[in-house]
């Protein structure tokens, strides 16, 4: 076998993810990573001490495939708690390595070779690769700023024959965005009218300041055929604990927990039972956690806007996207690119979550889930683009 053709065709598209590229300069140059979205803080200590007592109590073997009861059964008064939806811990609930095992077993389970699945760009990184290992391909609906609405025409033109679901992110990384009711209620019409499933990703469901979070499957009509996804990474500040889960009717649960199987088998024992103890932690965790990121946002989007930056200030998740276009250019990843040695901070450049390039060419996101300092050193070193009289 020659090595010219080693990748396979479904992954040719893909090389390292952005965030590890990202992360790797940061840590070569020494710059604030305001790239990668994760916490430079652990999260709360009462749920990091429930995992060490786990190891302590010998929870370190194969836990049940599904997940550990306790813990589905902590999903599922999480989602009667916050959004009044029943699920049967026993047949509607999966714990998952992380919201993207979830979002890839949804993707092998319920898709075919050729079918479509319509999502919305800018896309989250692992949504590409998981839709073209399940042998599927992508339709794209644009959202474009200022408030990064779409076409309801366009996204229902992008649904043909082959459509088999609609794989939405709210709130969405990496604009910010929280959909709003009324476009909820119009992906739920167009789901029921065409016969589609819907995969939710709501990973970041606790961090909305403004608007509400509305799960897509309380919409008329979308109880039976969507697949919520979401994690403890963000709501807990835990990303290297992977730890996630879907909720999703009998049989479409069915269907990605035979995805998963065979996939990891099971994951993380320790980890799924301070996550239970997690998730029933009181209302004050939730709105101080939240009330915190919400400081931060106004922090750093207040400090990019003071050094030239047009700010999209986001409605929830912990990414402000920013247009770069009043500092001469309009080459957000060579903007990212050439950042950390300008100024030692570490950005993303949105146009890796385009199919369109043209349309995040010029948009570039930083993280705000850091220490104060870190902002503050961020801003303090961006202030050279400005003395730079490039802005
Ligand atoms: N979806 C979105 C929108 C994300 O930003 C992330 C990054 N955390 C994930 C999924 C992956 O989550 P996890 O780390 O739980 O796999
Ligand atoms: N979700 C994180 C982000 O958007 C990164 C997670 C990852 O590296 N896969 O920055």
């Amino acid at each position: 076998m020659g090595t010219d053709r080693i990748l396979s065709s479904k992954l040719s598209e893909f090389g390292e993810t952005i965030f590890a590229e990202m992360s790797a300069l940061a840590t070569r140059t020494g710059a604030v990573n305001l790239g990668q979205g994760f916490p430079d803080t652990d999260g709360p200590a009462v749920v990091a001490e429930a995992a060490i007592d786990a190891i302590r109590a010998g929870h370190n073997q194969y836990p049940p495939g599904p997940g550990i009861a306790p813990l589905r059964q902590a999903v599922a008064r999480h989602q009667h708690r916050f959004y009044g939806i029943d699920v049967d811990p026993d047949t509607e609930v999966l714990i998952t390595a992380g919201a993207t095992e979830a979002l890839t077993a949804a993707m092998l389970s319920l898709c075919d070779d050729g079918d479509e699945v319509v999502t919305f760009e800018p896309w989250y990184d692992s949504y590409g690769a998981a839709i073209a290992m399940a042998g599927a391909t992508r339709k794209v609906v644009t959202l474009r700023p200022p408030d990064y609405g779409f076409e309801p025409e366009e996204l229902r033109a992008a649904i043909g024959p082959r459509t088999r679901l609609i794989l939405l992110n709210t709130p969405h990384n990496p604009t910010g965005k929280v959909f709003s009711a009324d476009e909820l209620a119009f992906i739920a019409e167009l789901c029921v009218e065409h016969d589609l499933f819907a995969v939710t990703d709501e990973v970041y469901e606790h961090l909305v300041f403004d608007g509400e979070h509305r799960p897509l499957c309380t919409f008329d009509g979308m109880a039976d055929r969507t697949v919520t996804i979401s994690s403890a990474g963000k709501t807990f500040s835990f990303t290297g604990w992977k730890i996630g889960w879907a909720c999703a009717p009998p049989p479409l649960l069915q269907a990605v927990r035979t995805a998963k199987q065979y996939l990891t088998y099971v994951n993380g024992a320790p980890f799924q039972h301070a996550i239970a103890v997690g998730l029933d932690l009181g209302d004050d965790y939730y709105d101080t956690f939240r009330a915190t990121l919400q400081q931060k946002r106004d922090r750093l989007a207040d400090g990019l806007e003071s050094v030239g930056f047009d700010v999209f200030r986001p409605a929830g998740t912990y990414f402000i996207t920013t247009d770069i276009r009043r500092f001469g250019t309009d080459d957000g990843r060579a903007f990212c690119l050439a950042l950390p040695e300008r100024c030692g901070v570490v950005a993303v450049p949105n146009v890796v979550f385009y199919d369109n390039k043209h349309e995040g060419r010029h948009l570039v996101r930083f993280t705000f889930c850091k220490q104060d300092s870190v902002l503050d050193e961020a801003i303090s070193r961006l202030g050279a683009l400005r003395s730079a009289g490039a802005a």
